[in-house]
Formats: C-alpha cells, sequence, structure tokens
C-alpha cells in the first residue's frame, strides 16, 4: 500500500520505518528541510534503538522516502498520517496549528479519495475540527465531490523502545464509524496483527480521550508513587519494601510504580496538562489530574532540596557531577527533562555541574550552549573528578553497577543523591558513602 506520513519526529519517522518495512511504500513529508536533508543523506536526527538501520535498509530498498514536496507526499497515496508535533499553547492546551495546517495542504493537494490519519496526540474534537477545515478548502477549490474520512490512530509508542513498541503493538485503536476506512486501516495494519487480533475500532471522540486517558492514567501512577515515597521517608518507611509489597497484587501489579525526580518528555507532562485544560473549557475541575501535575512539579525540585540542605545552603562554588541528562534512558529527548530543572536550580545558587549522559550531550549543548558552570564530559568518570558530590538523575543501564572505590576516589567527598533508587543504601553506607536515595531507608 502507498502510504504517506506527514512529519518525521520520534512518531512520524518511526511509524514511517516500521511500515516501510512490512513492504508498505512510505513517502515521509517535513517541513524542516534540514531534517529531511539529514535524512536523505543517512543520517538519522533522534536517537532511537534499532532506527538508523531500520531507516537505511529501506531507504536503499526505495520504500521509504523523505521531501519537503508536499504535493508529491499527497499524490503518492489515499492514506494520509498526520504525525506533527501538538506542543502546550500558553495557557496548557494542544496547539493545533500544525495538525491544521498540514489538514490545509493535505486539502489543497486531494486529487481523489482520502483517508486521513489523525496520529498525533490531539484533544477530543480534533477530528471534527480537521473534518472542517478540509471540508473549507476542499469548498474554495470548488472540489467538494472529493471524498474524505478523518480517522483518530493514537500512538502508543514509548520513547527508547519506539521500534520494538510500533513493530508489536499492545493495541491498535481505530477511531472512525466508517466500514470502508476501517477496511483500510485493518490492511495497512495486517502484518502487526498477526499474533491476535489488537485492533479495537471505537467511535473517534473515545479514540481521542483514550490517548490521554492512557498517559494520564500512567502519569498517575508515577505522582503515586513519588507521594508515597515522600510519605515513607518522612514515616521512616522503605518505599522499597513498600513497592513490591503493593505490586504483588495483580489489580496493581509491578509495572511503572517507580519512585524518581519527577515525569518529564514531550507526552506525559503536555498531555495531562492538555486534559485538565480540555476539561476547563467544559466547566469540569479535573481535582485529580491537577494534583497528579503540581506532585510532579514538586518532585523535580526534591532533589536539589536534599543538595540544598546536605550543604545548608552553601552551594556557591561547588561542583557537582550529574549523570543522566535525558528525560528517561535510551532517548536523546531533553524535553521537560527533571536534569533541566535541577542544573538550573544549582546554576542559580552558583554552583557547577559537570555532566554526562551516553546520549543526550549533544541535546545539551544544543539547549544550554557553552556556558561556565556546565561541563560535558565524555565519560561517567570523567564528570566524578573533583566534584563535591555525585548526582543521579536518569537511570541509564551503565550506571547501575559503577566502580564504587573510583568514585570514592574521584569525588571531593563520598555523596551520592540519587534520584533513581538505583543503589541498596545499606550497602552505600557500608562503602563509606553518604547516599541519599528516594524514599529508602538504611537497614
Ligand atoms: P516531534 O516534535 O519529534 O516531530 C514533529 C515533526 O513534525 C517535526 O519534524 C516537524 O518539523 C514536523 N512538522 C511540523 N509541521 C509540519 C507540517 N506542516 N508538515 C510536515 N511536517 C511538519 O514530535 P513527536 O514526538 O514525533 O510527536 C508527534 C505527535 O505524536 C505529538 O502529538 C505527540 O504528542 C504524539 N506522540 C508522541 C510520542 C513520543 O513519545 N514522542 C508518543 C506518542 C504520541
Amino acid at each position: 500500500m502507498n502510504v504517506t506520513v506527514f512529519g518525521t519526529g520520534y512518531v512520524g519517522l518511526v511509524q514511517g520505518a516500521i511500515l516501510a518495512d512490512v513492504g508498505h511504500h512510505v513517502v515521509c513529508v517535513d517541513v524542516d528541510a534540514k531534517k529531511v536533508e539529514r535524512l536523505n543523506q543517512g543520517e538519522i536526527p533522534i536517537y532511537e534503538p534499532g532506527l538508523e538501520t531500520l531507516v537505511r535498509e529501506n531507504y536503499a530498498a526505495g520504500r521509504l522516502e523523505f521531501t519537503t514536496d508536499a504535493e508529491a507526499g499527497v499524490k503518492h497515496s489515499q492514506v494520509q498520517f498526520i504525525a506533527v508535533g501538538t506542543p502546550p499553547d500558553e495557557d496548557g492546551s494542544a496547539d493545533l496549528k500544525y495538525v491544521l495546517s498540514v489538514a490545509q495542504t493535505i486539502a489543497e493537494h486531494m486529487q481523489s479519495e482520502q483517508i486521513i490519519i489523525d496520529k498525533s496526540t490531539v484533544p477530543v474534537g480534533t477530528a471534527d475540527k480537521v473534518k472542517a477545515k478540509v471540508a473549507e478548502i476542499l469548498a474554495k477549490r470548488g472540489r467538494e465531490e472529493l471524498k474524505f474520512d478523518v480517522v483518530s490512530n493514537p500512538e502508543f509508542l514509548k520513547e527508547g523502545s519506539a521500534v520494538a513498541d510500533c513493530q508489536r503493538p499492545d493495541r491498535i485503536i481505530i477511531g472512525t464509524e466508517n466500514n470502508d476506512t476501517i477496511e483500510v486501516m485493518r490492511e495497512l495494519y495486517a502484518p502487526f496483527n498477526r499474533n491476535h487480533d489488537k485492533v479495537i475500532v471505537m467511535d473517534v471522540r473515545s479514540a481521542e480521550l483514550t490517548k490521554y486517558a492512557a498517559n494520564c492514567m500512567l502519569a498517575t501512577k508515577i505522582s503515586f508513587m513519588n507521594e508515597i515515597a515522600n510519605l515513607a521517608e518522612r514515616l521512616g518507611a522503605d518505599i522499597e519494601m513498600v513497592r513490591q509489597g503493593i505490586g504483588s497484587d495483580p489489580r496493581i501489579g509491578y509495572h511503572f510504580i517507580y519512585p524518581g525526580v519527577g515525569y518529564g518528555g514531550s507526552c506525559f507532562p503536555k498531555d495531562v496538562q492538555a486534559l485538565i485544560r480540555t476539561a476547563g473549557n467544559i466547566d469540569f475541575d479535573a481535582t485529580l489530574l491537577k494534583a497528579v501535575e503540581a506532585r510532579n512539579q514538586e518532585q523535580k525540585t526534591t532533589l536539589f532540596a536534599k543538595i540544598h540542605q546536605h550543604f545548608e545552603g552553601q552551594l556557591e562554588g561547588k561542583t557537582f557531577a550529574l549523570w543522566g541528562l535525558s528525560f528517561k534512558p535510551n532517548t536523546d529527548d531533553m524535553r521537560e527533562a527533571p536534569s533541566r530543572v535541577l542544573m538550573e536550580a544549582l546554576w542559580s545558587a552558583g554552583a557547577q555541574v559537570k555532566a554526562y549522559d551516553p546520549e543526550a550531550m549533544e541535546e545539551t549543548q544544543r539547549i544550554y550552549g557553552t556556558r561556565d558552570d556546565l561541563s560535558l564530559c565524555g565519560t561517567k568518570e570523567a564528570a566524578l573528578k573533583e566534584a563535591d558530590a555525585l548526582v543521579i538523575v536518569t537511570e541509564w543501564q551503565s550506571f547501575r553497577a559503577p566502580d564504587f572505590d573510583l568514585i570514592k576516589q574521584q569525588l571531593n567527598k563520598p555523596v551520592v543523591f540519587d534520584g533513581r533508587n538505583l543503589y541498596e543504601p545499606g550497602r552505600m553506607q557500608r562503602k563509606g558513602f553518604t547516599y541519599y536515595s528516594v524514599g529508602r531507608r538504611v537497614v
């Protein structure tokens, strides 16, 4: 099948590549000419495990193309994915300008029947807006006879395992009541739907809400665990024992109940805010989601508070080794990353940061440029040298079993602030470290 994907970010590029890999002929359109040029030269602008090989192989086979030529993109197929960004507007609601601009482009160039697929995360009612925009442009062109359907097909991939998630999706949500569209969508996704039927067909509004409900549920789990960890810390309990104690209940489960330094990334923060805003627009006070958001904002400041307290507010001139900059492991994405909140607080207090991340160094440089109080180090060990403490912000695999003797040797004093509970507090104490965790007790 011929497929067109608008947007070559984390979602569009991965989706385009996995669809090409099963044999569809995919054209990816982006307005960012530099990105398209890099892709055409075989350079992958983001880090995502497995993506580089997949893109290169399918590009070489001629099944995956990149272009800025929207007209050619629209003409290429009768299935148009919208996978562009929906960043938060000033008031927290999802900004639909990119989505509607793609809708306009499709309407301006379509010559035959089209299925327009909303893959971007968009508020309930967006498919209606896309429909209205397309109809308006077709009317202007005097081409009202051209048929089209707008289907909601939200994406549930996780950054860091996006390729695997798209190749083996847990579910394929199709939001439309049009039987012809359902048939085409089933054909498109058939290669990913062999083991058992993962397709769930529903009305378009329910599909749109499902995506927000999923992300808000996950964000709620994180904020809940962070709240309990804060309580554990103050009550002399150990959150790790509590986590295992509650995870053993199958109604709760072990997934996604790790406390930490708050959620970041391009999805949870903006999606929770957007649903709060959607609720506000219909005079519904989303009290639970507001609390989830507030706990998260608070949680992002807890590492700094511990550092501040340990050094009795004397942070001027101190140096901190920071391990982990990306908002989670296996990605270079720094959007809303807790590391940014921490670094900015440390800098405001006059401290220096020596940072290391396996993938996000380039992105950190792009965001913060060159500054005297930030050194980007080539290895995690290099960041330690003459630092006053080690601070762990992201739980990369390579931080899990470090050389503790070396850490002690390199730091000015053996102090570790661990925002991800990577180590055993008792063992750290026996090794001679002053060790701060999130809600753990030394036994
Ligand atoms: P992104 O910012 O990484 O990429 C968006 C791309 O769209 C950019 O390359 C941009 O240049 C391009 N673009 C903007 N306007 C365009 C236009 N008119 N025509 C063609 N291209 C255009 O975004 P992303 O992380 O891939 O997210 C895309 C959508 O998917 C968002 O709604 C997001 O909430 C949702 N989503 C993201 C994830 C994730 O983990 N990143 C997961 C599920 C859903």
